[in-house]
């Protein structure tokens, strides 16, 4: 039985298609176009976004851990998954059975891949991944000569990837994404010597957009093919020709209206006090919808095209907007919290700057904690 949410986040596939396309046109022309779907698509659902990119001509997903791939294999996808964080050792079957390509950083999972592929008589390709600055996963540039030595004495196994990952490629002006994308060509060089087809990758949003020389075989777009730039609004407004589209929006109804005199403490502590006789909106989101507490007296919401303030603590289920500015305002009447109402937009940067993060936080927590709906 379905039963329908107050709350309802909305995404729209042609935005997704849209972005898709876009980011294609920014990317050297036979570099592939990998779709990060891992955190259920940054919000948006994996199963439909993916399909969504598929439509638009991806061949290439990613994930973070097997059971999403095995989900999106298990949902029809019969393109390539990759797997980024790699696997537990008893789970090192699943691989072979749902042909999901992880990506390894040491040298103890190879081997575990090795004896299942020998086992199951069945070869494995995976990808390598190297630390060229980013300071995370991946094995150090100078180990990599000895790591691939080793991998190709072992049965079952096929090197077919060397991969990266920029910290910095959000900023346009820092020098350090082409410092260490020079490192990282010279290691893709250096492997396609003995290997002539190995794929290479190290370009996420930042580095398609803003360091379109780094595409090398394939680039992995995250947060721009949702419709947000990596750097935020500043990306937003220095992007020149089509832009990225938002896919997302969350919507609400009003629960209740009332109006209350100057000097009315609202919700838990009081932490504000009505200065005048105000009208005041009870909507049905709180922060286990996602709507974080750190935005209590400090956020907006679009109600009849107007941005009105939340007034006083989000609570868990529930939260208060000042609605006094706004007329014949109803119980049941539409509220946005993301997306476009009218002539007004919130976006996913603006409440991101509010809470002292990146959209790409918010939009996993508004869509990953609500019901969802699909449009275009
Ligand atoms: C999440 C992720 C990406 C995508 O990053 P965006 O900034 O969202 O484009 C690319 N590569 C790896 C390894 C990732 O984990």
């Amino acid at each position: 039985m379905h039963v329908q949410s107050f709350n309802q986040i909305e995404v729209d596939r042609s935005a997704l298609r849209h972005n898709y396309t876009i980011l294609k046109s920014c990317t050297r022309s036979n570099a592939r176009l990998l779709a990060m779907v891992k955190a259920d698509a940054y919000g948006h659902g994996m199963l439909e976004s993916a399909l969504a990119f598929q439509e638009a001509g991806c061949c290439d997903f990613g994930v973070a851990e097997i059971g999403e791939g095995v989900a999106l294999r298990k949902s029809g996808i019969s393109h390539n998954i990759f797997v980024f964080l790699g696997f537990q050792t008893y789970d090192a079957h699943l691989l072979f059975e749902y042909d999901l390509t992880p990506i390894i950083y040491d040298i103890e999972s190879a081997r575990i891949l090795s004896s299942e592929a020998v086992s199951q008589n069945k070869a494995i390709g995976l990808h390598v991944k190297v630390d060229c600055g980013m300071t995370r996963l991946g094995i150090m540039p100078n180990e990599l000569q000895e790591f691939v030595a080793v991998l190709q004495t072992l049965p079952g196994i096929q090197y077919q990837g060397l991969a990266s990952h920029f910290p910095r490629a959000d900023e346009p002006a820092s020098q350090h994404t082409s410092e260490q994308f020079i490192r990282f060509e010279y290691l893709g060089m250096s492997g396609r010597n003995k290997i002539p087809e190995l794929v290479t990758h190290t370009a996420n949003s930042g580095g398609i957009l803003y360091f379109p020389d780094s595409s090398c075989d394939m680039v992995r777009a995250g947060i721009s093919l949702y419709g947000y730039y990596p750097d935020g609004e500043e990306g937003r407004k220095r992007a020149v020709g089509e832009t990225l589209r938002p896919a997302m929006s969350f919507k609400s109804s009003i629960l209740q209206v009332k109006t209350v005199g100057a000097g009315t403490g609202v919700s838990y502590g009081h932490t504000y006090i009505t200065d005048k006789e105000t009208k005041i909106a009870v909507l049905p989101v709180g922060y286990e919808d996602g709507f974080s507490r750190t935005l209590s007296n400090g956020g907006e919401v679009l109600i009849h095209g107007k941005r009105v303030p939340i007034i006083g603590r989000i609570c868990m289920n529930l939260c208060m907007a000042d609605v006094s500015g706004v007329e014949n305002v109803q119980s049941g009447d539409e509220v946005v919290l993301l997306g476009k109402q009218g002539n007004e937009q919130i976006s996913g940067d603006a409440i991101a700057e509010k809470m002292g993060t990146i959209s790409y936080e918010v939009l996993c927590m508004l869509g990953n904690n609500n019901q969802r709906t699909y449009i275009g």
